[in-house]
């Protein structure tokens, strides 16, 4: 065994059915009196039955959680969680509403906990990626982890199966990168193996019948496990790339993801093939970035940049920035090897 560090998060994970019913009782846990239920408009009725149900422990909604994080958002949020008393935030829905209460957090150290109702993986970790005059930031700080996760499995039948999809492919990502990242260590090395096994199990199933309960739990269990992977360790080209294009040309967060991994996994599957046997194995695939693109088309996801916005001028300085201030990759690039990969996110061209 390679010497390794591992740091386990912190965090109480109650994963199930019906587990929204356990809200009060780990708001006793945490010792909270009064909690501010967060979420986006179109969750807005899911939020206030749950700030319903827990009666005088509610301190009512605040239902503005937007994409990205906007800081306007969050001065707003701040406000409400003055007015209202909380002394603690129960965040429900995916990476965008997470991202609410952990800005909160950030700023207050009040506790918080997130119910997720997507695969993001947001959840897990202590990163925030906020927008200031649209700029967006990312960093880590350990007030950022949230105190309690409940998985509740109920929640999301009714992802859509589009965002099921994409979502899902978002948390093989995380799983992704954590099995060559620079900090990998055996622990996470496990989960991110079992976390895609898991998803790339499931996600099919539920492109054929999205109530199928027992494919959601198993995706949903994946993506706990690969958020998890996104919390313990640093991210490479792929999330470089992802964030360049996100930030700079504003495409679709998990879509994105969709279409950039399989391009991002082959050019470094080939440096690091032995790192990467894992993630075909659990594709049932020869190769890892060929296994992830078809996943990809068996889902019917989108598979080529071309096609959620990005435009072909734009992709020279796509490269441009990903090479200006690089994250850590196990394989070193030159700006044209960068330009090719996204050139073949662009065309959607099947990894060799
Ligand atoms: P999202 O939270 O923006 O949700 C997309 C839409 O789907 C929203 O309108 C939401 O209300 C709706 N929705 C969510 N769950 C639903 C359900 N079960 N049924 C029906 N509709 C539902 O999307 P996301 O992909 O979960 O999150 C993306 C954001 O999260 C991005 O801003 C990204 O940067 C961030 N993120 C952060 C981290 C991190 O560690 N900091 C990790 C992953 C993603």
């Amino acid at each position: 065994m390679q010497p390794f560090v591992y740091v386990g998060a912190p965090a109480r994970v109650v994963f199930g059915t019906g587990t929204l019913s356990q809200v009060g009782a780990e708001l006793e846990l945490l010792g909270a009196k009064k909690a501010l239920v967060l979420a986006t408009p179109f969750q807005e009725g899911d939020a206030q039955k749950l700030a319903a149900s827990l009666g005088d422990k509610s301190a009512g909604v605040f239902a503005k959680a937007a994409m990205h994080t906007p800081v306007e958002v969050t001065d707003d949020a701040l406000a409400a969680v003055s007015a209202s008393g909380a002394d603690c935030t129960i965040a429900l829905g995916g990476g965008s509403t997470a991202g609410l209460g952990k800005a909160i957090a950030w700023r207050t150290d009040l506790p918080q906990i997130v119910i997720p109702t997507t695969y993001a993986g947001s959840e897990m970790t202590p990163i925030l990626g906020e927008t200031k005059e649209g700029l967006k930031t990312t960093f880590k700080d350990p007030k950022i982890l949230p105190e309690v996760v409940i998985y509740d499995v109920d929640l999301t039948m009714s992802l859509p199966q589009a965002l099921s999809a994409t979502s899902g492919m978002n948390a093989i990502a995380h799983a992704v990168e954590a099995l060559y990242a620079k900090d990998r260590n055996p622990i996470i090395s496990l989960a991110s193996a079992d976390g895609i096994r898991a998803l790339a199990s499931a996600l099919p199933k539920i492109m054929q019948d999205p109530a199928d309960s027992q494919a959601r739990s198993d995706a949903l269990y994946g993506a706990f496990l690969c958020g998890m992977a996104l919390g313990a360790i640093t991210m490479a080209l792929h999330h470089k790339l992802c964030h360049v294009l996100g930030g700079s040309f504003d495409l679709p967060h998990a879509e994105t993801h969709t279409v950039v991994l399989p391009h991002a996994t082959a050019f470094n599957e080939q440096a690091v093939p032995e790192l990467m046997a894992p993630v075909a194995k659990a594709l049932g695939a020869q190769k890892a970035g060929q296994g992830l693109y078809d996943l990809a088309r068996t889902l019917g996801a989108p598979l080529r940049l071309a096609d959620i916005g990005m435009k072909e001028e734009g992709l020279g300085r796509a490269a441009d920035i990903a090479v200006a201030n690089p994250y850590w990759n196990p394989r070193s690039f030159t700006r044209g090897e960068v330009f090719g990969v996204l050139d073949n996110a662009f065309h959607g061209r099947r990894p060799e």
